[in-house]
């Protein structure tokens, strides 16, 4: 008797296929593995629902040229179209700037998630003031689009671009482009752990996973909460959950908090202010395993030197990496991001890029700001104005009231200097050899000068 050949599925969350030849290696499945296989704790590797969210996708590669489904506002199919792939700040973003300059260009997003608007630094600051996941969002993702007149393939996967033909090809059909945005974003990559729950680590980057972070912690009085990376988003949460009461741990190999970003005396304050919240601050340490309790549904958290900590959650906060695979797929250059012009164009003049997947002049800039200009950098050179993206100053606020930090990190050689003190409050100025001013950062109270600060860059004394 001949084998069943081998089939593939659709999340109807997210759009990523589960592919029974290819299996998901990194998340335990080898190739083979059939559906009916797959253990009822396996989770989409994209947006983490279970495997009873998937369906059967038809045989062939015939539904790529199906019309598309799923899809609100004006018709997909026009030739002439800006297609934006995303749902996330920067895709309305755009959409909202060619729209501002172009009220009859047909638009469409593309977007994995079902586009909900909502501002996403929300994510580490909602807890303490008891805001919901469901409470952030500001527009459902079908209401912004019909508010801007533009179309929203939401739920869909873009799997290919064809830039010979000009079409993104999703599980849900082709869709012609005149003009193609990429706004893909960034993830974080599932850390490298040992341990029968290290499955059960949560990523937090979008409101799906925000809502599986906020509901096992709001199911506890006092959540004991291990966080892994004390980066800028590892902070921000140990502060945040901290402060809505729960008892955190935040490790990282680094030998003070946000060590990459900050100076050593604001580490100092962050680490002094972190502490007055209750939060256990492990640094020069690193998870290497994360098992289930023996009893209860507690965790185990084994760090490098052998001590355990015990966790209701764990969260890894690693640090993002953009969304490039697509670009590189379909011949696009790459590198730490999607790499883009001064006009924000792909190594394909039809195709641009903006927000957490792209790379101006070699730099990543993952941040509200950079994204919301160069939306319009790019609308620009959609509706006929030629335009060019001067990044901008680049301040970074750290939004951990327990310590208010802001910073520019410094853009040449140089050395710290502590300019100013109020009690913790501190000025530290990184100035190079010929004494010019190339970067600051500010705590307490000082985080209200940044603008001064930004307009003295590059002067002397
Ligand atoms: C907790 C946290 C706190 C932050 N705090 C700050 C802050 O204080 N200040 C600041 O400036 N920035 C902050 N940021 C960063 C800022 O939020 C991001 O720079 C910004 O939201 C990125 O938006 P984006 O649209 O580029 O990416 P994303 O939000 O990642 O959106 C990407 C979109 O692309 C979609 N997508 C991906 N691949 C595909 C595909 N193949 N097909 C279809 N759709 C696809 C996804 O579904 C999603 O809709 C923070 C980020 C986090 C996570």
């Amino acid at each position: 008797m001949s084998e069943q050949p081998y089939r593939r599925y659709l999340c109807r969350t997210c759009g990523f296929i589960y592919d029974e030849a290819k299996g998901d290696p990194d998340g335990g499945l080898p190739p083979g593995t059939r559906y009916e296989d797959i253990p009822d704790d396996w989770e989409c590797p994209d947006c983490g629902v279970s495997k009873a969210d998937f369906e059967l996708l038809p045989e062939g590669d015939a539904e790529f040229e199906r019309a598309p489904a799923a899809q609100s506002g004006t018709t997909a199919m026009d030739p002439e179209q800006v297609v934006i792939v995303g749902g996330g700040m920067a895709a309305w973003a755009a959409a909202e700037a060619i729209r501002a300059r172009d009220p009859e260009r047909a638009i469409t997003l593309i977007a994995r998630c079902n586009g909900d608007v909502y501002p996403k630094p929300q994510l580490s600051a909602a807890a303490a003031r008891r805001r919901s996941a469901d409470d952030l969002i500001t527009q459902s993702g079908p209401d912004r689009a019909a508010t801007l007149g533009v179309g929203l393939m939401a739920r869909t996967r873009v799997l290919r671009i064809d830039t010979d033909r000009k079409r993104v090809i999703t599980p849900r059909g082709g869709v012609p482009y005149g003009e193609l945005v990429l706004a893909s974003g960034a993830h974080q990559p599932k850390p490298a752990l040992r341990g029968d729950a290290a499955g059960e680590v949560l990523q937090v980057n979008d409101l799906v996973s925000y809502r599986a972070l906020r509901s096992r912690v709001d199911a506890l009085d006092k959540a004991r909460v291990l966080i892994m990376g004390a980066g800028l988003i590892g902070c921000e949460f140990a502060d945040d959950l901290s402060a809505a009461g729960h008892q955190i741990t935040l490790v990282d190999l680094a030998d003070r908090p946000l060590a990459r970003l900050l100076p050593e005396p604001l580490s100092a304050g962050l680490t002094e202010a972190l502490a007055g919240r209750g939060v256990a601050l492990r640094v020069g340490h690193t998870v290497e395993a994360v098992e289930r309790a023996v009893q209860g549904d507690a965790l185990r958290v084994r760090l490098n030197d052998g001590q355990t900590v015990t966790a209701d959650v764990v969260v890894s906060a690693l640090g993002l990496q953009p969304n490039i695979e697509l670009a590189r797929r379909s011949g696009l250059a790459v590198d730490k991001g999607i790499r883009v012009d001064a006009s924000l164009r792909t190594t394909n003049p039809h195709v641009f890029a903006l927000g957490d997947c792209s790379e101006h002049d070699g730099r990543l800039l993952p941040y509200v700001r950079p994204l919301r200009a160069q939306a319009e950098v790019i609308a620009d050179n959609l509706t006929g104005t030629e335009a060019r993206y001067h990044p901008d100053a680049g301040t970074i606020t750290i939004k951990t009231p327990a310590y208010p930090l802001v910073v520019f990190p410094p853009t040449a050689p140089g050395e710290w200097q502590e300019a100013q003190r109020e009690g913790s409050a501190v000025v530290m100025e990184h100035r190079g050899r010929t004494g010019r001013l190339n970067g600051f950062a500010l705590s307490g109270a000082f985080t209200r000068e940044a603008s001064h600060f930004e307009s003295r860059l590059g002067q002397s004394g």
